[in-house]
């Protein structure tokens, strides 16, 4: 796809995700408000959808994985432990003329102004993307506090109290879903890049000489949950390894999405050594080595950490649905008519199933239909406008399945489920919709 390519169906993406209620700016009545996006009503219903699927695989089919809810306010120390009052920053750059900013990595032609050609840009410097607040009622320096940049740090702090109050002991791991901000120098690409996102980690505690079999471990976990669990496309999916690494790592990739504007990455696989835990050690006076009861051996864990963003991956899942066609719609002697699809996967979709009475008279048996099913899938139930319109409307949002029922209905007590990918029509019977349902959400 060509960038111009790549930047219109960016657009069209994102006015579709507004018409429908899925993810549009917040604080839209006042302009907006840059690096910050609201989910509507079927936003939420896929963020929620995928958090918890990516919960249950993470932490609740697994013995060895607990999880964590911290604040997104920690003590101060926790941020200068971590190395990232000090470092976490991103070189930027502004134009001297038209006054635009911009992230130095992300410059196609550095020394160049994009938007206005001009090369009187200022010199390179740091900015750091950690958000500060102050606690209390008074705004100094001894009250300053930090919005937490990434949900893993509460982790490291919180893991001795954890391990020892859930009885685990290495290999094991904390999960953590929950809220980050980053006052990103350049939010763009609609959610991809925002100043405030949801990351979903995973810090996986084990021996050094182990630590390398476990991050082959995740990495291929990892990747199976995008291209198995989501069913994401393998050949829009790749791994990128790093070539530099921090000191203390052994090993890092991430994994990337070929988005309409080019490859993102949407999770880190990264091997942390044993650098956070003894950090907060020194920081905090506190003993983090384990000790091994058997061999009576204390060692600091090695950490492996998997770090995705929830943002990015609910943008990978819009991007990779969304099609337009027009074939089925073409009607002879009419204009042809574009269809919009999100072709997003049943099990995360924010309607699964949608009831519709082929006629406001149906209303009643249509309504119970729709009450049987409703306290087990996400379903929604409209009988409003052309059967047509209703169709189209459930394509726009990534419904997989509609249910019609028809003037028949009451007769062979079944109804018509259609097919959002295969365009199948197909009768089930009243009684075995939950069972055929069960099979494909
Ligand atoms: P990038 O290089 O894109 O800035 P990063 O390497 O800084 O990302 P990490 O610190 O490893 O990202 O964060 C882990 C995950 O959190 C990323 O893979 C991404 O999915 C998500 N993430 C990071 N920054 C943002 C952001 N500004 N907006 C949305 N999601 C983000």
């Amino acid at each position: 796809m060509t960038q111009q390519a790549g930047l219109e169906s960016m657009e069209k993406l994102v006015s579709l995700c507004k018409r429908r209620g899925l993810i549009f700016q917040s604080s839209e009545i006042y302009g907006g408000i840059n690096g910050f996006w609201d989910y509507g009503p079927y936003g939420v219903a896929l963020r929620r959808a995928v958090e918890q699927l990516w919960w249950r695989c993470m932490v609740e089919e697994r013995e060895d994985v607990v999880g964590l809810d911290s604040t997104v306010i920690c003590h101060p120390r926790v941020w200068e432990a971590s190395g990232h009052l000090a470092q976490f920053s991103d070189q930027m750059v502004d134009c001297r003329k038209c006054r635009k900013r911009y992230r130095l990595d992300q410059m196609e032609d550095v020394g160049r102004c994009a938007a206005c050609g001009s090369t009187e840009l200022t010199e390179p410097r740091d900015f750091n993307l950690m958000m500060k607040t102050f606690v209390g009622p008074v705004f100094d320096e001894d009250h300053a506090a930090w919005l937490r940049a990434e949900t893993c740090q509460p982790i490291f702090v919180d893991y001795e109290l954890i391990r020892h109050s859930s009885r685990q002991k290495p290999p094991f791991g904390i999960a953590q879903i929950g809220k980050a901000f980053r006052n990103e120098i350049n939010p763009r690409f609609f959610t991809f890049r925002s100043r405030e996102f949801v990351q979903m980690e995973m810090e996986f505690f084990c021996r050094e000489d182990e630590s390398m079999r476990w991050f082959d471990y995740w990495r291929g976990q990892r990747w199976a949950f995008y291209t198995e669990r989501l069913g994401v496309d393998a050949d829009r999916l790749r791994i990128h390894e790093h070539e530099t690494l921090a000191h203390y790592a052994k090993a890092a990739l991430d994994i990337e999405f070929a988005f309409p504007f080019g490859w993102g990455e949407i999770e880190g696989v990264h091997h942390r050594g044993t650098w956070d835990l003894t950090r907060h050690e020194e920081y905090s006076g506190r003993d983090m080595r384990y000790l091994d009861q058997e061999t009576g051996e204390r060692f600091h864990p090695t950490v492996v950490e998997t770090s995705c963003g929830l943002d990015r991956i609910c943008l990978m899942l819009l991007a990779n649905g969304y099609q337009e066609d027009s074939a089925e719609t073409r009607k002879a002697g009419r204009d042809e008519d574009t269809r919009v699809v999100l072709r997003l996967p049943a099990k995360v979709a924010p309607v699964q199933a949608a009831v519709l009475p082929l006629s406001r008279k149906l209303a009643e048996p249509a309504r119970k239909l729709f009450d049987d099913l409703r306290f087990r899938w996400r379903t929604e139930y409209d009988e409003t406008g052309s059967i047509g319109k209703r169709y189209r409307r459930q394509d726009e949002i990534g419904t997989p399945y509609c249910i019609t029922y028809d003037f028949d209905s009451e007769n062979d007590q079944a109804a018509t489920i259609r097919d959002r990918d295969r365009m199948t029509q197909e009768r089930v019977g009243l009684e075995q919709i939950p069972a055929w349902l069960e099979q494909r959400c």
